[in-house]
């Protein structure tokens, strides 16, 4: 992995005083995760560019380490993208080896130090979760021109479509100081991962780190919660610290993922008419045996322990930290043990074939497909068509008809930031109508909230029987 720092500030050489680093000896420094080297591949006075080389050592992230092997088994903490990404090692060496160039100190060049200086970063692989406009939104409102090339998952098999790695380059006139410390604070936002337990500290870290730029961000409520790793709390109290109360009402702070999307329908309540059709549509269906596929924060599994027809209830998802909340939202660990019994949280993906699946009469997949990267559509239509094989399943994504509708919502932008797609009524249909042909199913379609006569409901409901 490779971060390279650029300015063509007259002399450019002066950017060795900024950084501490003479541009004439390369270094090697030993982390605990391998080791990084700080060397010039130019340097001369109209352009000066400054190389990180970080090696992260895979075995070294292991060794040490005790207790189950972790999500991915054992393989998966051998072989990883951590040592290509920038990610929070990348953080951890430039506070490391560039420490007192990020708090804008330099004995040689102290008036260097304020000045706005013409730089360039530029990123060899950066993994950036919500894509190229997330990674925009996150550093162009901070004055930077960015340039961004994707990179696909597998050059050889172009239809797996692109991967979440990017070649990144964000230019701006700032000084080293804040150039490094947005750096440092954004690399893991973008990843969303650390390779580090997250605790007190680390809002220590946010809050010094975030300071004169954090609090006016746009994004500053994602920024908290990613870097911070999603724990509200934490989040919450870094916030607090930074912008005082005014980010802290009671709505910003319970904000979560998802509510963005929440916020947009609410006014129609969609979400609870959503629900409510599914219910009834699985009621009439007289299914007994429901799983609930990429099931989130349990809202369905709810509404479904409320239903005494409903005697095997299964909440699958890919996130097991929705399945934490979802566990707790459903009082799980303090149900009867009757009620108890009628419910199971799975830890799964609709990537993969997985027989614990299989045997439920009815399967929901309540606004997930959305998620689903397009060219992997086909493999979770025969996970749930071909291979579990419900008589029914009832799935709904919105109709992007609709959008135009959402006052508040930028034209041509999706109604959650994680949306891979949303498609139109007839692209949804001409998708049913295909995998019912391949798998032998038949589908009727309805709208869900306010039927609109030009666009259609917010809603599109698909039932599909066999
Ligand atoms: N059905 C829920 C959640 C919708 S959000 C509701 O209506 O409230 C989409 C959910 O799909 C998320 O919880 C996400 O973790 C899950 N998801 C995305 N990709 C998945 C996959 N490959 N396998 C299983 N779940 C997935």
């Amino acid at each position: 992995m490779l971060l390279t720092l650029s300015t063509t500030h007259s002399p450019a050489t002066e950017l060795g005083y900024l950084l501490h680093k003479n541009p004439a000896r390369p270094q090697s420094f030993e982390l605990p995760f391998g080791l990084a080297h700080v060397f010039y591949p130019e340097a001369h006075a109209e352009c000066t560019t400054a190389a990180l080389l970080l090696e992260v050592d895979p075995v070294a992230l292991v060794r040490g380490r005790h207790g189950p092997a972790g999500e991915g088994g054992a393989l998966a903490q051998y072989v990883n993208d951590r040592p290509y990404v920038a990610s929070s090692f990348m953080s951890v060496a430039l506070a490391r080896l560039f420490g007192s160039a990020m708090a804008g100190r330099s004995k040689e060049r102290p008036e260097l130090v304020e000045q706005a200086l013409p730089l360039t970063a530029r990123l060899s692989v950066l993994p950036c979760r919500g894509g190229e406009a997330f990674l925009r939104r996150l550093f162009e409102p901070l004055g930077y021109t960015v340039t961004a090339t994707q990179h696909p998952l597998d050059e050889t098999v172009p239809e797996w479509g692109n991967s979440r790695y990017f070649t990144v380059t964000v230019e701006a006139r700032t000084r080293v100081s804040e150039l490094l410390t947005h750096l440092y604070v954004l690399m893991p936002v973008l990843d969303d991962d650390k390779h580090y337990w997250v605790g007190d500290e680390e809002v220590e870290k946010l809050v010094r780190h975030g300071e004169g730029w954090l609090a006016a961000h746009p994004e500053r409520e994602l920024i908290a919660r990613r870097y911070l790793r999603h724990q509200r709390s934490l989040a919450r109290e870094a916030l607090e610290r930074l912008v005082g109360d005014e980010a802290a009402e009671p709505e910003e702070r319970e904000r979560v993922r998802n509510e963005e999307e929440a916020a947009l329908e609410s006014r129609l309540s969609l979400n609870e008419q959503r629900l409510q059709t599914v219910v009834d549509v699985l009621k009439e269906c007289g299914a007994a045996r429901v799983v609930d596929l990429g099931c989130g924060e349990g809202k369905l599994l709810k509404a479904l322990m409320k239903e005494r027809q409903f005697t095997d209830i299964l909440g699958m998802d890919v996130s097991f930290r929705s399945l934490e909340i979802a566990k707790e939202r459903l009082d799980f660990d303090r149900l009867p043990e009757l009620q108890r019994r009628r419910l199971g949280l799975l830890h799964g993906s609709l990537m993969y074939r997985d027989k614990r699946l299989s045997g439920y009469e009815a399967a929901t997949v309540i606004e997930v497909v959305e998620h689903l990267d397009p060219p992997r559509l086909a493999a979770f239509e025969r996970v749930l068509f071909e291979c579990a094989r419900p008589n029914v399943v009832v799935l709904t994504t919105p109709n992007a008809e609709y959008n135009v509708r959402f006052e508040s919502l930028p034209a041509g932008t999706f109604r959650h930031r994680d949306h891979r797609f949303e498609w139109t009524r007839a692209e949804f249909e001409a998708w049913a109508r295909g995998l019912c042909t391949r798998f032998g199913y038949s589908v009727r379609f309805q709208p869900v909230g306010p039927l609109d006569a030009e666009v259609g409901a917010p809603t599109q409901l698909a039932v599909f029987s066999r």
